[in-house]
């Protein structure tokens, strides 16, 4: 006999496990699938840590959501009892045109957000372990800090297979979806363990939704992007949380590229929207010396007494759309079908927020945020 279900959440990352857990508390029937077991370091939400800001360069529509991401990241604290965020503040680098310094300001100043500008002499002074260039100015903000993916998609899970109030949720990991279709006002999903029918179907696969989504044409792109620990050459107490705050800083000729505090694992650095087109099913291409080197390049002109020995690096999937923004809609063709694709690169930080908005979707009811910036049809219009 086919199981049936309120909802089947497929894709259990940041976005999928955030939804089955919202769905799970809000008492439904609900069946999550993943391909792997998650956390896993197969997708985009791994690697210890994610930026939280909310002076959001990229749009200022993203700020009343990214704080409601905040309320709802200690909320998951209190209720699984992980701690998942470290306030460590940001600072946003650039020469005074770039996009990450007005953008920065815009949001900042739209939505009345505390926020410091500082001189290069100041980012200097009082931050040591940053070298900025002398056309760079900063733009700190105190709430900013790091939140941890693996222990925040663990949260989610846990709490969705064991509810505090509400209904459990049931798990299956290791299974792919291999296809889905519309059916009875409902829907029919067949993996390569067996069929399961719900009426409605969240699709939060990451990096694979332009193959699963293969009718829509999503003019979505896999990014391989590579992260870095280094240990700090000398001085480490500059590098330490209470004196290093994320950071982004964009650079000449459009790079940027941002890094945390040295929490125990090395400085972690990496390039932000910087690597090759990928296929997510291809062999994974391991981080070459060429790359290392160019990362140590940047850090020798931007932080020097960053760069001691390599103590780690992986690579992580950013699926990107052309205009940066994420995908968060209904299918066009299938209203049971919530499709969520909120990744280009900074969509972790509002997981816990996008969760409630895609249980909502799935639920029949309209989110409270405007979902109208991330809309497929956008994608037509072009
Ligand atoms: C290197 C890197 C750094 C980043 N830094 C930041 C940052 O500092 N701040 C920030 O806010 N954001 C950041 N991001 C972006 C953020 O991490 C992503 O937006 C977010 O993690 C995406 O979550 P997701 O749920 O869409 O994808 P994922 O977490 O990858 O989840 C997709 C899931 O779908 C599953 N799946 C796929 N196909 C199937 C199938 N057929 N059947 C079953 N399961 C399937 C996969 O196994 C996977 O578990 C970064 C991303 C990367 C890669």
């Amino acid at each position: 006999m086919t199981s049936h279900y309120d909802v089947i959440v497929v894709g259990l990352g940041a976005m999928g496990s955030a939804t089955l857990y919202q769905l799970a508390k809000r008492g439904a029937s609900v069946l999550g699938i993943d391909r792997f077991a998650p956390p896993h370091a197969m997708g985009s939400s791994h690697g210890k840590s994610r930026i939280i800001r909310q002076a959001y360069f990229e749009d200022p529509c993203y700020v009343p959501l990214v704080q409601r991401a905040y309320e709802c990241w200690a909320q998951l604290e209190a209720e699984s009892g992980t701690a998942l965020f470290q306030q460590t503040g940001g600072l946003m680098i650039g020469d005074p045109s770039s996009e990450v310094i007005t953008g920065t300001l815009r949001s900042a100043r739209e939505h009345t957000l505390p926020h410091q500008v500082l001189t290069t002499a100041e980012i200097r002074a009082r931050f040591p372990a940053f070298s900025p260039r002398p056309q760079d100015i900063g733009v700190f903000e105190d709430r900013a800090g790091i939140l941890a993916p693996e222990r925040a998609i663990a949260a989610f899970l846990g709490l969705a297979r064991a509810p505090k109030g509400g209904r459990a949720a049931a798990l299956h990991t290791n299974e792919t979806m291999r296809s889905w279709r519309a059916i009875d006002g409902g829907v029919e999903v067949a993996t390569d363990v067996g069929v399961y029918r719900a009426d409605r179907l969240v699709l939060t696969v990451g990096a694979w939704a332009k193959q699963i989504l293969a009718e829509l044409s999503l003019p979505l792109t896999v990014q391989r992007n590579v992260l870095y620990w280094f240990t700090p050459l000398q001085q480490a107490e500059h590098f330490t949380p209470a004196h290093f705050p994320i950071f982004l800083q964009e650079l000449e000729s459009g790079i940027a590229w941002y890094g945390f505090a040295d929490t125990g694992d090395g400085v972690k650095l990496a390039l932000h929207q910087y690597g090759q087109t990928v296929d997510p099913d291809a062999p994974r291409t391991p981080v070459s010396a060429d790359e290392v080197a160019f990362m140590r390049s940047l850090i020798a002109q931007h932080m020097p007494h960053a760069n001691g020995a390599l103590r780690d690096s992986a690579t992580c999937f950013y699926t990107n759309t052309p205009d940066g923004h994420f995908v968060v809609d209904i299918h066009p063709e299938c209203p049971a079908v919530v499709v969520a694709s909120p990744c280009s690169g900074h969509g972790f930080k509002f997981a816990s927020a996008l969760g409630e908005v895609l249980a909502d979707l799935a639920s029949g009811q309209k989110p409270v945020f405007e979902i109208e910036p991330f809309s497929l049809a956008r994608f037509a219009a072009r």
